[in-house]
């Protein structure tokens, strides 16, 4: 863990638990939770709740527990429950010995279940999903009373045995709290605890055939575990009177209490596992891990790292109001970081061929290159010049713009960390009349590094030597959509029909510096005025593979203008 989140300025969870210990509160002790339910892979709204929960406990020498909320069977599994302990590791998280799973509760859940029947709190209700849908009422009307409320507390105990036993199709019966048909307030109209579901569980097997709902799970599982405050998101809210009843009619000895922030939305990508799923299942990604996804697996080989997300997630702050981050607030993180630490090289993604008529063939120099102007530590290392290198097409215009300080005929440019070149003339594609190469000549006394190398050029261009120039393939991402909100439901659009059709762009005859022959998935550089760029797992012994994480400067002003 970093010391940045002890630093976290005082936001009103931070407030109210601050209080609770002065106020000697569960003996002034902080115990949180980090709750996922295993049926997908985290996201970056996840990383704010594990920065948060994390958090809080160790500002106040508590403890944070890693909890799978796994208590509905079938979306759930082990792949997903290992996933998301490697993810909040990486975060830099430990959840040391307190790893928990809600399905070890099933037992006692159940017993729980028993005592609130037989204290007249609860009773098996036979009407069909639909009968109590719609015997729920409307925010204006009341609901009714099912017919079955008035059952015995021996029929509903004798019935509950049963559906644990199998004995019922799914849907046959269900456990409802008998709290208050007529409540203002639908999440206390006799909400459903148990479900019957004859399906085995990941981790539970197929001793079970009934499941408890999250409104009756949680807080129990939140008490068993000594949490002192259960931070959730604001959709839980309207379910908090449910969570204090399931406690108070448990009488269970240790009171937890919910507190509800608003979920971290980011513009541009959308958040839901189900959505997510949907993307991974139907191909329009690779994969969980696809770099465009705002998975953790997906910004991890995308190049963020753990503290550029905790850093983020430190600067939005936990509100009390839903809102969105603009994405290039979470791109403005990952370059504050890499640009302490990445190493500057030089690659080319658009090759150019270029010629020194008058440097001689077959011969090498070594420039000196500086490995990170930010970090004298970094030193410097050595980059080959020869006759025949590469730079961008972009850095070249026969017919340039006004302004153009790059490499035109006529005009000196410095070659970064080498000479000073001129261009003097190029060679055409007959039929296309597409420039093959360019020509230039240098000047030996321009030497960078040396005295007399002081004359001013306008334009510094990065290049690489081609015969000592390792090939790369290079992706670049745009936003996986087109609008800034693909999930709103108020315009009625699948949010599927705003996949932006240019998010991936492969660029595969790239040229980068040998210096980077040997470096592995991981690894990150800056790329001289092309951004930063991190190694890909898919490279292999004979082929790079760079994923850009971001551009230098943030342009999300020209990326929304092309949208
Ligand atoms: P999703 O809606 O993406 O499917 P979820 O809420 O169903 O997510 P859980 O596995 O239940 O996912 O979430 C675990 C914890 O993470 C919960 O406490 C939840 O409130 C929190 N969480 C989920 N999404 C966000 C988000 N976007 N911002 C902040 N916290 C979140
Ligand atoms: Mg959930």
């Amino acid at each position: 863990m970093t010391s940045d989140s002890s630093s976290g300025s005082q936001d009103f969870i931070r407030t109210i638990i601050a209080q609770d210990v002065q106020e000697g509160k569960h003996e002034g002790h902080v115990h949180t939770r980090f709750p996922p339910e295993p049926n997908g892979h985290l996201h970056i709204g996840h990383a704010k709740s594990i920065c948060l929960n994390f958090g809080v406990a160790e500002e106040q020498q508590g403890l944070c527990n890693l909890r799978f909320d796994d208590t509905n069977p079938s979306k759930e599994n082990v792949d997903y429950v290992t996933s998301i302990q490697e993810d909040v590791k990486w975060l830099g998280f430990d959840w040391e010995d307190r790893l928990y799973h809600a399905s070890d509760y099933f037992e006692r859940l159940y017993q729980f279940a028993m005592k609130l029947i037989q204290d007249g709190n609860a009773y098996v209700d036979s009407l069909s999903a639909d009968e109590i849908r719609s015997n729920r009422g409307t925010l204006t009307e009341p609901g009714i009373d099912s017919p079955h409320r008035i059952r015995s507390i021996k029929e509903s105990l004798d019935l509950f045995a049963r559906m644990r036993a199998g004995e019922f199709e799914d849907g046959a019966h269900v456990l409802r709290a008998k709290i208050d048909m007529a409540s203002p307030n639908i999440n206390l109209r006799d909400p459903t605890l148990y479900r019957i579901r004859r399906q085995p569980h990941y981790r539970a097997g197929g001793s079970w055939s009934v499941y408890p709902t999250y409104d009756f799970a949680h807080p129990l599982s939140d008490s068993l575990e000594g949490i002192t405050h259960s931070l959730c998101t604001l959709e839980f809210q309207d379910h908090r009177p449910l969570y204090d009843w399931v406690l108070k009619s448990c009488n269970v000895a240790c009171v937890s209490q919910q507190i509800e922030f608003a979920r971290l939305n980011l513009s541009y990508t959308v958040m839901s596992k189900r959505k997510l799923l949907q993307l991974v299942d139907e191909g329009h990604v690779a994969g969980w891990d696809d770099p465009r996804l705002p998975t953790i697996k997906g910004l991890r080989r995308r190049g963020y790292t753990p503290e550029s997300i905790r850093n983020f997630c430190e600067h939005i702050g936990v509100a009390k109001r839903d809102g969105t981050i603009e994405m290039p607030v979470l791109e403005h993180a990952i370059r504050e970081d890499l640009n302490q630490w990445a190493l500057r090289v030089m690659a080319v993604l658009r090759p150019l061929k270029v010629i020194i008529d008058n440097f001689p063939e077959g011969q090498a120099e070594d420039m000196s290159a500086v490995n990170n102007p930010e970090d004298a530590a970094a030193g410097s290392r050595t980059v080959p010049f020869s006759r025949e290198l590469y730079i961008e097409q972009d850095d070249f215009r026969e017919d340039p713009p006004k302004k153009f300080f790059r490499m035109t005929p006529g005009q000196e440019v410095r070659l970064r960390y080498a000479y000073i070149v001129r261009c003097e003339h190029v060679v055409k594609d007959d039929q296309t009349g597409e420039v093959l190469e360019v020509h230039c000549t240098y000047d030996p006394e321009t030497r960078s590094g040396m005295s007399q190398a002081s004359r001013k050029v306008k334009g510094t261009l990065h290049w690489v030597s081609a015969a000592h120039a390792v090939p790369a393939e290079v992706r670049l991402y745009e936003p996986l959509f087109s609008k800034a909100n693909p999930a709103d439901e108020k315009h009625g659009t699948d949010f599927r029909t705003y996949l932006n059709p240019d998010s991936l762009q492969i660029l595969s005859n790239c040229q980068v510096e040998p210096s980077l022959a040997e470096a592995r998935p991981g690894a990150q550089y800056q790329f001289e005025r092309q951004g930063y760029f991190c190694v890909d797992p898919d490279t292999t012994r004979d082929r790079l593979v760079f994923n850009r994480t971001v551009a230098l400067r943030d342009s999300w002003a020209k990326i929304e203008k092309k949208l």
